[in-house]
């Protein structure tokens, strides 16, 4: 075996240093179960020396003007594409996604998330009049100060760049704690910062776990906001660890999405669904793991989801094409089999996949695409995020059953509608309990927000949106309007 990358260093006040103390992690590949690279799990020592380092940079860097900040964002885009493949590789030995995957979708994501906030920043009011029956009063939206960021491994730098652009642009400085499973694309990414130039302090990274630098940022006096991408459960953990500073949170979290699909959806409706859903191996917050599909066209439903599923190609993240690969890990992989047990305990019809390694598969965290019909909306597995390849497909009567199934969940991510009826999708658009839905395969254009509602949580991220929500908005009244 080749030689571990040494990745034991963090970087605070714009330079590489090393932990406080040694607490060494292995990252492992999942496509081979190989150690690839060692890092550190940083200490409370760590993290006060990169809040302190972020708390020196805010005043000056708070000050900075609009096109200051926009010079940074554009030299952080020129270089990160520079080092895409870099970062592809850093994707896929961490997480395993594809190499075609990891160096397309998954990198570009930053791409497009960047560009999209540089855009909205161009022409982002940073004081807005109030109206005309108030000519003194305006809104002014500040930054917020020192800002911690905490980002799962599933879409890494998806989630790196919706918020460390954001909060570069609105004026704050921050700490950055990637996912200790993935954190390697994050040391790629702290790397870009530093060659295009960013002061140092306003963008500092730390690695560490949930327990200790996660727990450390979001009790930290000198943390004026915690934006946290990650599961419900560590959502609810950081809310309560923030409540006694009264920090700001902004939580991004898991998702049950329902996809409606009615007997006039076009052909292809049913094959798109079963291909998001088991896209990234099932690892999206957004995907659409609940297939509604109205009584008239659910047999042959079925049948095209089981037809998906079998002629979806698992194999390893090193491997070019249009493969699925490994999911995350060894827990993750556990996690995913007692959920297919379950499913099956429980009465679901299994007609695809299922538990175990897929044929000829020894090593490596690999699901088989699982399709469960006859699923009712009660059973674990269409109550639970499940995070690995697995569909459940549940009929629907009528469009009033279709939304009280739809809505049937404690999350509220992303709803999807399959339809030629564009009243009817209009309807449902708006009767579905969402942050976002998405209908006949179109996504959202350039600048719409991403985020939930209920247990995904309430943050918005992207666009002029995702830049509002990290700052503190103003009210001031006895504005001079005429200077
Ligand atoms: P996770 O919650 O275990 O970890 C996410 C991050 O939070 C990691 O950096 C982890 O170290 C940290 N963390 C864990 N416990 C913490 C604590 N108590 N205090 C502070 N930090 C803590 O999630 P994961 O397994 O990395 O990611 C998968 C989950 O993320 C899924 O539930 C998925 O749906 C969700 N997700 C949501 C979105 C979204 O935008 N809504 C996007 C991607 C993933």
């Amino acid at each position: 075996m080749s030689e571990l990358l040494n990745k034991r260093q963090f970087y605070i006040d714009g330079k590489w240093v090393d932990p406080a103390a040694p607490n060494d992690l292995e990252v492992i590949d999942p496509s081979t179960e190989d150690a690839v690279a060692v890092i550190s799990l940083g200490a409370q020592a760590d993290t006060d020396a990169a809040v302190a380092a972020a708390k020196r940079a805010f005043p000056d860097w708070s000050a900075t003007s609009r096109e200051e900040r926009l010079a940074v964002a554009e030299k952080i885009l020129e270089v990160y594409k520079k080092r895409a493949s870099d970062m592809a590789w850093a994707i896929t030995h961490e997480m395993g996604a594809p190499a075609d995957m990891s160096a397309g979708d998954q990198v570009a994501a930053g791409i497009w998330h960047t560009t999209n906030f540089i855009n909205a920043f161009k022409d982002f009011e940073f004081v807005r009049p109030l109206g005309d029956h108030a000519p003194g009063t305006m809104i002014s939206w500040e930054p917020i100060g020192v800002v911690g960021l905490i980002t799962p491994w599933n879409w890494p730098m998806n989630q790196v760049t919706l918020k460390v652009i954001p909060a570069l642009l609105a004026g704050n400085t921050m700490v950055l704690k990637p996912s200790e499973i993935a954190p390697l694309s994050s040391m790629v990414f702290a790397e870009i910062v530093d060659d295009a130039g960013v002061p140092a302090g306003v963008f500092n990274m730390v690695n560490g776990d949930g327990e200790g630098v996660g727990s450390q940022l979001s009790v930290h006096p000198d943390v004026e906001m915690i934006s946290f991408t990650g599961s419900t459960r560590a959502g609810i953990a950081i809310s309560k660890a923030a409540a006694d500073s009264l920090k700001k949170v902004a939580l991004e979290l898991g998702g049950k999405g329902a996809n409606v699909i009615f007997a006039d959806a076009d052909d292809q409706a049913v094959i798109r669904g079963a291909r998001h859903c088991f896209y990234n191996s099932g690892q999206s917050c957004n995907a659409p793991t609940r297939m509604l599909v109205q009584r008239e066209i659910y047999d042959h439903a079925v049948e095209t989801a089981k037809s998906v599923a079998e002629s979806t190609r698992v194999a390893s993240g090193h491997d070019s094409g249009p493969h699925i690969g490994p999911v995350v890990s060894k827990k993750q992989w556990d996690q995913i089999q007692s959920l297919i047990e379950k499913g099956i305990e429980e009465g679901a019809r299994l007609v695809a996949g299922g538990p175990g390694l897929p044929e000829g598969v020894n090593r490596g965290y690999y699901v088989r695409p699982t399709v469960f019909a006859d699923v009712s909306n009660d059973m674990t597995i269409a109550q639970q995020e499940i995070f690995g390849p697995v569909l459940s497909i549940i009929p629907f009567e009528d469009e009033e059953e279709a939304v009280r199934i739809a809505n049937d969940t404690a999350y509220g991510l992303t709803n999807y509608v399959q339809s030629e009826d564009g009243a009817r999708r209009n309807r449902m658009a708006r009767k579905l309990r969402s942050g976002m839905v998405e209908m006949n395969g179109e996504s959202r254009g350039a600048g719409a927000f991403f985020g939930g509602v209920g247990r995904s949580g309430r943050a918005r991220e992207g666009g002029v949106w995702g830049i509002e929500e990290f700052m503190d908005s103003k009210a001031i009244s006895g504005w001079d309007p005429a200077s």
